[in-house]
């Protein structure tokens, strides 16, 4: 008779089918009908969702938790974003980045949100920021991936010691090469630093994620740089490019050239729709732009997309739950992906799309694969997005790491249940 460490029992996973789950060690050893099977630890998933992990691709966790610190962004725009963290990076600590950075990983493991990939500045000759999250990505090593990108947040050339600090961040071990070419001096210096930065991954061997384009200018095409940039140096399928939001007010038939061009470089694409509906369109009067990049039209020209979560209590964004539901859902709105496909859809970009980004080669629910999954109070993954519910149980690489009681509402109601429960699919007792 088989024998596992934990067996999750008679889950629904993301695609619909029925399936329990059979852990050895850090490993899924078997799926399928396993009954009859012993495990040490038998989770009982009986009529709810169980999914790989969620994954964020976009985030900032040099500066999570730091809202109000010296002061609140009080116009809500990008830029004074950017200077308000120039303020706050002058007098936080490593010790003070490090605890709310180990903060924020705790609420993400109790969301079942077990990979980021975080940018950190480089734009800071003492490379605090740095060495902050490496010693970070090392203590939640066991139970996390934290993929680390060198972010020049101030410009590669347009603060001066930028480049050498950014070759300094991936000297000491950061993951990834970041940039920010909307935020260089001139349209020219952006595509100059496009270039600089994809020649520096190419020569080291590493992946590109920049910001890009996040600006409601029409002209702001770094995009189409990072794309030819991307075919040129043979980097396809290891370039993503962030935010992209210029591509909502660019001419159509500019980008119907754009799309076949991105796809050609097989360039991933962030979008991070709870901070972008919230920045950009801030001096339109109306009508007023949605600050989101052409989410639907990139899926037609077969584009790898994930929800990126950006921002948690920081100096540009006061909200922030850790929740990728959260994301997806503002997404699906802000997009208007409300077919069932397209909504199926917006819960893959938070879980296995933004895995393939992250190369996260060790991901997913099959045998093999490490042992790391969600138990949802859901039924199915549409229902997730509509409800973004508790999570029961998180399994990271094999171990119980977060667990939460089915929570329901008791009513006090004449002639009517007592209790309620919000899920369309048939409620397990
Ligand atoms: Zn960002």
């Amino acid at each position: 008779m088989a024998s596992f460490d934990i067996l999750v029992k008679n889950g629904t996973l993301p695609d619909g089918t029925v399936s329990d789950i059979g852990i050895t060690g850090r490993t899924i050893a078997a799926m399928g009908d396993l009954s009859g099977a012993e495990a040490g630890t038998t989770i009982d998933a009986t009529g709810d969702l169980v999914s790989p992990p969620f994954v964020d691709p976009h985030f900032h966790m040099d500066a999570t938790l730091s809202y109000g610190t010296p002061r609140i962004n009080a116009s809500g725009t990008l830029l004074e974003g950017i200077a308000l963290w120039n303020e706050l990076k002058q007098i936080v600590t490593v010790d003070e980045m490090v605890a709310r950075a180990l903060d924020y990983c705790d609420w993400a493991v109790s969301m079942g949100l077990l990979a980021i990939r975080s940018h950190v500045d480089t734009c800071d000759d003492t490379l605090k920021g740095v060495e902050a999250l490496l010693e970070v990505r090392e203590r939640v090593k066991d139970h996390m991936e934290l993929q680390l990108v060198a972010f020049p947040q101030d410009g590669l050339y347009r603060d001066p010691t930028a480049r050498t600090n950014t070759l300094r961040a991936l000297d000491m071990g950061v993951d990834v090469v970041g940039g920010i070419p909307h935020f260089e001096r001139t349209m020219q210096d952006g595509a100059a630093s496009v270039r600089d930065l994809c020649e520096i991954a190419a020569e080291r061997g590493l992946l590109v994620d920049l910001h890009c384009d996040e600006t409601d200018d029409p002209l702001s095409r770094h995009i189409e740089t990072l794309a030819s940039e991307t075919c040129r140096l043979g980097l396809q399928g290891r370039v993503a490019g962030s935010h992209l939001t210029s591509m909502h007010s660019m001419d159509n038939y500019y980008v119907s050239k754009l799309l076949p061009l991105m796809a050609e470089a097989q360039i991933a694409a962030i979008p991070n729709p709870l901070i972008n509906i919230t920045l950009q369109g801030r001096h339109d009067t109306f009508p007023k732009r949605r600050g989101l990049t052409r989410v639907k039209e990139m899926h037609a020209h077969g584009i790898t997309i994930g929800w990126g979560q950006d921002c948690v209590r920081d100096p540009w964004y006061s909200l922030g739950t850790a929740d990728m539901l959260d994301v997806a859902f503002m997404g699906l709105h802000v997009a208007q992906m409300t077919s069932p496909q397209e909504m199926q859809r917006c819960f893959d970009m938070a879980t296995t799309e933004s895995a393939r980004i992250m190369h996260l080669e060790d991901y997913g629910l099959a045998v093999g694969k490490a042992a790391s999954l969600v138990v949802l109070d859901a039924g199915d993954a549409i229902e997730a997005l509509r409800l973004r519910p508790d999570r029961l149980c998180v399994i990271s690489k094999g171990r119980v790491v977060s667990r939460k009681a089915r929570n329901d509402a008791c009513l006090s109601l004449p002639g009517r249940p007592s209790s309620v429960r919000r899920r369309h699919t048939p409620a397990p007792d």
